[in-house]
């Protein structure tokens, strides 16, 4: 059985109350984690994994960034992504028809992962987490928050929105020199959706929202 040690925060640990214990997620080490004050952060003495940093407004932030992600979705699934010009032939790509274009292709099962990892994935993640902020923001229980936490942290990594934006942006430098290509609306609102994506997920603290959850749900 692992020693169970504190974490360094610089306030009282809550282990009295029987409440702040976590194994961190980079050794396993047992430890107690301790109230934190605006901006601090709580590590792991053996591995130095960041285990809670208490973030100043962070379920504002959060619900912030959710909603005009939604939007800059939206308006991605709205308008044309990319369009080329070669040799008086034009094309166009909307962000929406991309994993179609891959089962046209006779590639099904890269257009239903392509959908799932840039659209589908990033959307839901986005959607819980602005919906599990503003629950806690108010403060009431709902039935759908754990589940909902519970999808967030478990695929958040791997809605792969930033990971499409930067394949996009490599192949353009290859297709500049072959074709005319003309950015759309659509790519600037989903790089803009993507990095509210890594922002808004950026605030949510896993332990932070847990414990709040905890708390919520105890106290309804
Ligand atoms: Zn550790």
């Amino acid at each position: 059985m692992q020693t169970t040690h504190s974490a360094h925060t610089g306030f009282p640990a809550r282990q009295s109350q029987g409440v702040g214990r976590v194994a961190c997620p980079g050794c396993d080490l047992l430890l107690e984690i301790n109230v934190l004050s605006d901006g601090s952060r709580a590590a792991c003495p053996r591995c130095n994994h960041t285990l809670t940093r208490h973030i100043h407004d962070g379920y504002n932030k959060v619900l912030a960034y959710s909603v005009a992600g939604l939007i800059l979705l939206v308006l991605a699934s709205s308008y044309p992504f990319l369009s080329f010009a070669v040799a008086g032939l034009e094309s166009e790509m909307t962000l929406i028809n991309t994993p179609g274009a891959l089962w046209r292709y006779g590639m099904p099962g890269i257009g239903a992962l392509v959908a799932t990892f840039i659209i589908l994935l990033p959307a839901l993640t986005l959607l819980m987490s602005g919906a599990v902020a503003a629950a806690l923001l108010t403060g009431r229980r709902y039935t759908w928050l754990v589940p909902c936490a519970r999808f967030i942290f478990l695929w958040q990594g791997w809605a792969m929105a930033e990971v499409f934006i930067i394949g996009v942006i490599v192949s353009l430098v290859k297709l500049a020199t072959m074709a005319t290509v003309v950015l759309g609306v659509s790519f600037w609102c989903y790089g803009a959706f993507t990095l509210c994506l890594i922002v808004a997920l950026s605030n949510l603290d896993r332990y932070r929202c847990w414990e709040d959850i905890e708390a919520v749900m105890r106290d309804d």
